[in-house]
C-alpha cells in the first residue's frame, strides 16, 4: 500500500523545518509536501490528492481556514500559535480534526504523530461509513427497483394480522387493485384465493416451514380473471416485526402453451398408434396375397420338374421370403413403439438354444473360410427364463452382422452368467443371474462417428457399406428396443478394419435346474404324419387362400370340402358334421368369430375343433382371437409343418417311421431302371441347384431341393431318390441343420449310385 500523503503548510521557516526534522527523526511513514502560503496549498490540493492536512493559522495571504475550506473531506489539524487558540476552536467548529499548540519547547512535536494517526484513523472510519451506507443505499435502491419493477405480484404484508402494507405494480397489473385499495387488507378480503384448500395448504406450509417455494394455485383478479400461479413466501423482519414477502408468478400462458403440448403429443401419439396400426393392417393385405405367393411356389415347385420354371419359382420364393422378413422388420419395429410387442416368458434350454443359433450360420462362416466359436461358460445354468424368440432373435441379428461383415479370421459367441444370486419371492428362493453374451468378429468393424448412431433405425453405416452389403439397417434398432423390453442392454467396441465386439446383458435372469423338454424332443413326433380320414370344411373369403389349404392337405387323406363366408360353412357344417373347421378371420357376410359362435352355440356341432387361420398380427386381434376360444390358431404365411402340427393335435393320423440315420446307404444289389434323362437331370441341372445350397442356403431352398428330388425320384420311381428327398424334407421340417448338411454332402455320392445302376 503506498504511504498516506500528509500536506504541511507553515510559512514559518523554523517551524517547518522542525516537523521536517521530527518526521525523519521518527521515520514516520508518510510521504510529506509543503506548502509557504494559501495559494501554494490551495494549488498543491487541486494538483494531487492528499489524506491529510497540517495547517498553520496566520499564513501571509490568508489563514489557516481558507486552506480548510478548500480541502473539503481531506482532514485537517491545526497547529497555531498559543494567541490563536480562539480561531483554531472556530476551525475545529468548522469540521478540522484536531489542534495542537505550538509552545517554545517545541513539545507539541512530541503529540503530532499521534495526532496523526488518529487523524488519518477517524478518515478511513468515515470513509468505511460511507461505503456500508453507499453499499446500502445501492442495494436498497436495487431491491425497490426490483420490488417495483418485477413482472411478478409482490406483496408485504403483517404476518399476525395478514393485512397487505405494500404491493408493487405487478401485483396492480396482474390481480387489477389499485395500491389504496389494496392497503389495509388481507388477501381472503381481496378475495384473491379462488380454492379456500390451497390458502390453507399456504398457510400450513407457511407455519411449517416459513418458508413456501412454488406452491401452485389458482388466483384471481379483481374483474373475475382467474390465473394459474406460482407462490413463493419468505418471512422477513420490519421495524423489529415479523412481515410475510410474497412473490405470485403468474403462469396461465405456460401452462396453455404446457396443455397445448401435452394436446400436441396426444395427437401425435395418436396419430403414432394410428400409423402402426395402419402399417399392421397393410401387413395383413401383404399377408395374405404373399401367403398365396409363397405357400403356391412351395406347391409347384413340388409339382414341377423343369429345371428353368424351378429356377423361376425359387426367385420368387426368395424375392417373397426377403419381402416378408423386411415387413417384418417394419412391423416389429412399429409394434414396438406402439407399445405392442409383448414379450413372452418360458423356461429355455440356452445351450440349445446357441447351437441352433451356431448352426444357423456355420455353414456360412466356413464357405468364407472363418471360424465359428461358441463357448458357452461352464458356470452358465441350461434353463433360463427368457423370450425364446426375442432373444433368438437379437442373436440372429448380431451373429448375421458379424457373418457378413467379416472376411477373415473368427467370429465368436460367448455366454457367461454374472451376479448369481438369490432371493426370497412369492415365499420361495429363486435364483438370478446376469446373462452377457458377447459376439465378437475380426471384419471390418465400425466407424466412430457411426457408432453413435448405430441403434437408431434406418442407419446403416456408410453409404459405401450399405452399397456393398445392402441391408435396411433396422435389426439393431429392433434389437435395442427388444432389449429395452427385456431388461437389457446393448453395447458395442469396435476397431474400424480389425474387430467389433456387440456386448449384450439381459440383467436379472431367472433361473432354473429342472430338465425341460429339448424342441427336437417334441417335434419328432410330428415328423411325418398321414391322417386316419376325416371330414374338414375350409373357409376363407380369398380364393387363392383356399386354394392353397386344398392343395396342401389334399394326398393326406382327408375330405375336403370349400365355403367362402361364415354363413356358407355354417350350412354347410349341418349338412356334413366335418371333424375340424380351419377359419379365415374377417370375411364378408359372416366373420370367423360369429362362425365359431354359431357352431359352439349349436349342440350338434358345438364340440367340432375350429382353427382360426388369420394373416393380422396386431397384438390385438391376435389377444381377441384368442379370447374367442377357437381350439387352435394358424398364423398366415404358414409352414406346412406348422398345419400339420396343428390339425394332427385334433385329427385322428399315424406317424410313418423314416430311418433316422442321414447317411445313404446304397442299397447293394438292388435294381434301378433310370432314364437316361433323369441322370442328366440329377448330373446337371439338380447339380446346379445343389451347389448353390453350398452357398448359404436357407431353409424354404433346401426344401425346394429337397422336394425336387423327391417329386422326381417318386415319378420316375427311383426309389433311393425318394428316400433322399423325403429325408431331407424331414430334416428341414425338424429343423435339424446336422442332418441337412449331412444329408446335403451325399448328393454327390448318391448320384454316383444312380450313375453306376444305369
Ligand atoms: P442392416 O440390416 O443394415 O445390417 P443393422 O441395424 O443390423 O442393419 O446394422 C446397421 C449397420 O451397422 C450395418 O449396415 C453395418 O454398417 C453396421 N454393422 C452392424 N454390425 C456390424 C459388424 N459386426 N461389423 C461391421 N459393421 C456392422
Amino acid at each position: 500500500m503506498p504511504n498516506k500523503r500528509i500536506l504541511l503548510v507553515e510559512d514559518n521557516e523554523g517551524d517547518r523545518f522542525a516537523i521536517k526534522r521530527m518526521f525523519k527523526k521518527k521515520s514516520l511513514p508518510y510521504d510529506l509536501s509543503i506548502a509557504v502560503n494559501v495559494t501554494k496549498a490551495i494549488d498543491q490540493i487541486n494538483a494531487q490528492e492528499f489524506d491529510l492536512v497540517l495547517v498553520d493559522h496566520g499564513l501571509p495571504d490568508g489563514t489557516g481556514l481558507d486552506v480548510q475550506k478548500a480541502a473539503g473531506d481531506i482532514p485537517c489539524i491545526y497547529i497555531t500559535g498559543a494567541t490563536n487558540v480562539a480561531v483554531a476552536i472556530e476551525a475545529m467548529k468548522a469540521g478540522a480534526v484536531d489542534f495542537l499548540v505550538k509552545d517554545f519547547e517545541q513539545s507539541f512535536l512530541e503529540f503530532l504523530p499521534l495526532s496523526i494517526t488518529s487523524a488519518l484513523q477517524h478518515k478511513l472510519n468515515v470513509e468505511k461509513r460511507l461505503q456500508a451506507e453507499t453499499a446500502l443505499k445501492e442495494s436498497e435502491e436495487k431491491f425497490s427497483k426490483a420490488f417495483l419493477n418485477l413482472p411478478d405480484a409482490i406483496t408485504i404484508s403483517t404476518l399476525a394480522e395478514e393485512k397487505i402494507i405494500e404491493i408493487n405494480e405487478g401485483f396492480e397489473r396482474i390481480f387489477g387493485f389499485s395500491r389504496k385499495e389494496a392497503i389495509g387488507k388481507t388477501t381472503v378480503e381481496l378475495n384473491i384465493w379462488k380454492n379456500i384448500e390451497e390458502r390453507n395448504n399456504f398457510t400450513a406450509i407457511l407455519k411449517r416451514k416459513e418458508v413456501v417455494r412454488d406452491m401452485e394455485a389458482e388466483l384471481g383478479s379483481k374483474s373475475g380473471e382467474v390465473y394459474s400461479c406460482l407462490l413463493s413466501a419468505d418471512i422477513i423482519n420490519l421495524h423489529g416485526t415479523p412481515h410475510l414477502l410474497t412473490i405470485v408468478k403468474n403462469i396461465s400462458h405456460q401452462k396453455n402453451t404446457e396443455n397445448e403440448l401435452k394436446l400436441a403429443k396426444q395427437e401425435a401419439e395418436k396419430a403414432n398408434i394410428a400409423k402402426s396400426e395402419f402399417l399392421a393392417n397393410i401387413s395383413h393385405e401383404i399377408r395374405t396375397p404373399m401367403n398365396a405367393i409363397l405357400g403356391f411356389s412351395e406347391l409347384l415347385s413340388k409339382k414341377n420338374s423343369d429345371p428353368t420354371i424351378n429356377d423361376y419359382l425359387e426367385t420368387i420364393r426368395t424375392s417373397g421370403n426377403t419381402l416378408l422378413s423386411l415387413i417384418n422388420d417394419i412391423l416389429d419395429l412399429s409394434k414396438i413403439e406402439a407399445g405392442k410387442m409383448s414379450i413372452q416368458y418360458d423356461y429355455i434350454n440356452i445351450r440349445l438354444m446357441l447351437t441352433e443359433v451356431k448352426d444357423m450360420f456355420k455353414l456360412r462362416a466356413k464357405e468364407k473360410d472363418i471360424e465359428f466359436i461358441l463357448y458357452l461358460d461352464p458356470h452358465m445354468p441350461e434353463q433360463v427364463y427368457i423370450d425364446e424368440i426375442r432373444v433368438r432373435q437379437v442373436l440372429i441379428n448380431l451373429v448375421g452382422n458379424a457373418v457378413k461383415f467379416t472376411h477373415k479370421g473368427y467370429i465368436k459367441l460367448t455366454v457367461h452368467p454374472e451376479n448369481l444370486r438369490s432371493e426370497i419371492s412369492h415365499g420361495k428362493q429363486k435364483e438370478y443371474i446376469d446373462m452377457v453374451v458377447e459376439v465378437e468378429d475380426t471384419g471390418i468393424g465400425i466407424p466412430k462417428d457411426i457408432q453413435k448412431k448405430i441403434f437408431e433405425p434406418f442407419t446403416s453405416g456408410k453409404e459405401s457399406i450399405t452399397k456393398e452389403y445392402g441391408g435396411t439397417g433396422l435389426g439393431l434398432a429392433i434389437s435395442r428396443k427388444l432389449l429395452d423390453l427385456m431388461n437389457g442392454e446393448i453395447s458395442l467396441k469396435s476397431e474400424p478394419g480389425k474387430r467389433t465386439i456387440f456386448t449384450v446383458v439381459f440383467k436379472k435372469i431367472l433361473i432354473s435346474h429342472e430338465k425341460i423338454k429339448t424342441v427336437e424332443e417334441e417335434s419328432k413326433q410330428y415328423s411325418e404324419i398321414r391322417f386316419k380320414g376325416a371330414k374338414v370344411i375350409i373357409v376363407d373369403d380369398v380364393d387363392s387362400n383356399r386354394r392353397l389349404l386344398i392343395s396342401a392337405l389334399k394326398d393326406y387323406n382327408l375330405d375336403l370340402y370349400e365355403a367362402s363366408d361364415g354363413a356358407q360353412a355354417l350350412r354347410m357344417a349341418h349338412a356334413v358334421s366335418p371333424d375340424l373347421i380351419i377359419t379365415d378371420i374377417r370375411m364378408p357376410v359372416m366373420s370367423g368369430y360369429k362362425l365359431l359362435e354359431e357352431i359352439r352355440k349349436t349342440e350338434k356341432l358345438a364340440k367340432i375343433p375350429v382353427i382360426a387361420a388369420t394373416a393380422s398380427v396386431m397384438e390385438e386381434s391376435l389377444k381377441k382371437i384368442k379370447g374367442y376360444n377357437f381350439n387352435g390358431f394358424l398364423k398366415k404365411p404358414f409352414k406346412l409343418n406348422d398345419l400339420f402340427i396343428t390339425l394332427s393335435q385334433f385329427l385322428p393320423y399315424e406317424t410313418i417311421e423314416k430311418p433316422s440315420e442321414a447317411i445313404i446307404e446304397p442299397t447293394e444289389g438292388k435294381e434301378y431302371h433310370v432314364h437316361a434323362e433323369t441322370i442328366d437331370k440329377l448330373v446337371n441341372e439338380y447339380m446346379i441347384a445343389w451347389k448353390q445350397l453350398q452357398d448359404l442356403p436357407d431353409m424354404e431352398e433346401v426344401m425346394s431341393f429337397a422336394i425336387t428330388i423327391k417329386t422326381l425320384g417318386d415319378n420316375e420311381q427311383v426309389q433311393i431318390l425318394s428316400d433322399y428327398g423325403e429325408m431331407l424334407i424331414s430334416a428341414v421340417n425338424n429343423f435339424n441343420i446336422e442332418k441337412i448338411i449331412q444329408t446335403l454332402q451325399e448328393y454327390p455320392s448318391l448320384v454316383d449310385t444312380i450313375k453306376k445302376s444305369f
